[in-house]
């Protein structure tokens, strides 16, 4: 005998959905789950979810919601499987900044210590730049591994940076296309999901965010700074992913170059003992971070010191297919840009050196567009230095002469220098655990 018809559950409505949330309404979890598997598979159209996203701008989501939202954005594609990895598997995150090059050693120098570092990036878009691009200005390295490369690499080398396979997260990779258009990105719970879902489905067991704070960054105030990593430490730690956050100081480039091949450069300077010191600073507070959340008992300086970071950095890059060892992208064209006045540089806005470095044509302003490896800006001064009227600050590089005068307008107000020395803050502002 056929089986008696069961009732279908009814489905929910994209409308009713936003109006409950617009009118300010508690989503159920089911809801939530249905709307982002919907909108994945392209049932609730790019119009419905770009008000949604707008409707839980002004509204927020509860802290129900946004576990929920962030489970079905893991849901809407596949979790990777790291149990094949011997070592204790532990990433980082940065919210992004200006000059931030830190993965290119942190990954490499945490590997050497013992860990497994699976690190999933993105490319940049806007004023930050992406670790993907600037590692491919290595000649021959290549971005893109299968899931059975990642985890062989994973534990034989330790450390692996690479594209995110387009069945990580999909939802987001959709719903962040739509944000960066409909003016939705800045917004806690959308960030704090759109993070965390990749990293939980990424299969680490440990994670440490880098929140970065100031004007290079998207959170310009410590307090919402402060929120966002609360959030996304809390997401971490229900999935049962061990995470804490540093927030850590984004008003004035991390290091001094800011760009693609320059940001290598520097970081190579790094991995060899040199290197500017508020980079090493950021650098070596993130590893023992990730250390103590392996549960290693390591100290990352010395394995800065003795090389040996450096020789997990070279086999890095050789495993997917650069050579460590072979020059670097050089621009045609340079501008120096001098000091104005004799006196303490105070201020070299991290926004506006971000910006002349995308101007010149280091990142991209859509996300098809090329980037070049070249282009960057190098700051020959930093704030809290010492400076002489007319002396080199900032040294502009370019594939093409036409893209300076742009360049140098981002500048505008970004450079303030002062008769008397300013207090420079320390760079790591706070630990979120
Ligand atoms: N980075 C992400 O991956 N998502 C956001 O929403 C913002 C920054």
């Amino acid at each position: 005998m056929p089986d008696a018809p069961v009732a279908d559950a009814p489905v929910p409505d994209a409308i009713d959905l936003i109006r409950a949330k617009r009118d300010g309404r508690i989503l159920a979890d089911a809801d939530i789950g249905w709307l982002i598997g919907a909108y994945t598979a392209g049932s609730v159209a790019d119009e419905q979810m770009s008000a949604m996203a707008m409707a839980i701008y002004f509204r927020g989501l509860t802290a129900a919601e946004l576990r929920a939202w962030t489970d079905a954005m893991i849901e809407s594609g596949q979790r990777l499987d790291l149990s094949a990895v011997p070592a204790p598997t532990v990433d980082k995150h940065s919210t992004g900044g200006v000059g931030d090059k830190v993965s290119l050693i942190l990954a490499p120098l945490v590997a050497s210590c013992g860990a497994a570092v699976p690190q999933l990036s993105g490319r940049g878009l806007g004023h930050t730049g992406g670790t993907l691009d600037k590692l491919e200005a290595i000649p021959g390295w290549r971005a893109g591994l299968s899931a059975r490369e990642f985890v062989e690499l994973l534990s034989t080398v330790g450390a692996v940076i690479c594209a995110a396979g387009a069945d990580l997260a999909p939802a987001d990779r959709k719903l962040y296309a739509l944000r960066d258009v409909t003016g939705t990105v800045e917004s806690i719970p959308l960030i704090a999901s759109s993070i965390m879902s990749k990293k939980i489905a990424e299969g680490t067991s440990a994670l440490v965010l880098d929140v970065k704070v100031g004007s290079g960054a998207f959170m310009r105030d410590v307090g919402q700074a402060r929120e966002l990593a609360r959030t996304m430490v809390r997401l971490g730690t229900e999935s049962g992913v061990r995470t804490t956050a540093l927030l850590t100081a984004m008003d004035a480039p991390l290091g001094r170059a800011v760009g693609n091949a320059v940001e290598v450069e520097e970081s190579v300077q790094v991995l060899r003992g040199g290197g500017p010191a508020d980079l090493i600073e950021v650098t070596l507070a993130l590893a023992r971070e990730m250390l103590a959340l392996a549960g290693i008992d390591a100290d990352p300086a010395a394995a800065l010191a003795d090389g040996r970071a450096l020789a997990t950095y070279r086999a890095m890059i050789a495993a997917q297919g650069g050579d460590p060892d072979a020059p670097l992208p050089a621009a045609g064209h340079l501008r120096v840009i001098p000091a104005p006045d004799s006196g303490w540089l105070r201020r070299l806005d991290a926004l506006a050196v971000g910006t002349a470095a995308w101007r010149l044509g280091a990142g991209r302003a859509r996300k098809e567009d090329p980037v070049s490896a070249a282009a960057g800006v190098i700051c020959l001064a930093k704030p809290g230095e010492r400076v002489e009227a007319g002396q080199p600050l900032l040294e502009l590089r370019a594939d093409e002469s036409g893209r300076f005068e742009r360049a140098i307008a981002a500048l505008d107000g970004g450079i303030e220098v002062r008769p008397e020395p300013p207090e420079i803050g320390p760079v790591v502002l706070e630990r979120i655990a």
